[in-house]
């Protein structure tokens, strides 16, 4: 039988980078409501206008916005998901085992880190634009600086909201909100705790063994 696994943890703590390990050896899907998001924004659609100046600020957008977009993205009878920056809160958390994964089977996965950390992770975070690799300035340098050794692109950005400023907010919307979050799958059993800070293959071998 499938199961699922929910990645959740602050902005920067690793569940990108476990999602592409995880793509690639194990063929799961990644859906991350944060790149559904900034692809409508890329997009200029109506979703994505109404979203800009929400996430520009580090904020949290509409419950009911964010479920419409992911039921649009999800097949559970195709693919083994992983679920990244869904839930964000007990609401999220409840509407996804109940109008998402109806019963599937699944893990939530949380990447333990110390927030201080995040801030200097986040603002020397840069993504390739043409492929979505995740790159650091500080600790996973391009090989040739400023290109993508995946494909070569020579566009690595900064996403508009790994500023320092919009970092701070995003990290304190995240404390503020996610207690009841990793409580609730605590409760039902369901929740596995990971180091965030650890090696990526140890996260990634220790995640692997539960699913
Ligand atoms: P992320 O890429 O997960 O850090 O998300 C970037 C931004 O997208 C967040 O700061 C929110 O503004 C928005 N976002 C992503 N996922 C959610 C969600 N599940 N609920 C509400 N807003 C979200």
């Amino acid at each position: 039988m499938k199961s699922h696994l929910i990645f959740i943890g602050a902005p920067g703590s690793g569940k990108g980078t476990q999602a592409s390990k995880f793509v690639s050896d194990r063929a799961f899907k990644h859906i991350s409501t944060g790149d559904l998001l900034r692809s409508e924004i890329a997009k200029q659609s109506p979703l994505g206008l109404e979203v800009k100046k929400v996430m520009d600020e580090g904020k949290l957008v509409s419950d009911e916005l964010v479920i419409r977009l992911l039921q649009a993205n999800v097949n559970l009878t195709e693919s083994q998901y992983i679920f990244d920056g869904y839930p964000r809160n007990i609401a999220q958390a409840e509407t996804l085992d109940l109008e998402v994964l109806k019963g599937s089977a699944s893990t939530a996965v949380y990447f333990d880190i110390n927030m201080e950390k995040l801030v200097e992770r986040l603002t020397n975070r840069r993504t390739c634009k043409t492929c979505g690799a995740i790159y650091n300035l500080i600790s996973k340098k391009p090989k040739v600086m400023g290109q993508c050794d995946q494909c070569g692109g020579t566009d690595l950005v900064q996403r508009a909201d790994d500023k320092e400023e919009v970092i701070k907010n995003r990290l304190k919307v995240f404390t503020e909100t996610i207690n009841p979050v990793l409580k609730y799958y605590q409760d039902l059993g369901r929740l596995m705790k990971v180091d965030a800070e650890a090696e990526v293959d140890a996260i990634f071998n220790k995640i692997s063994s539960k699913v």
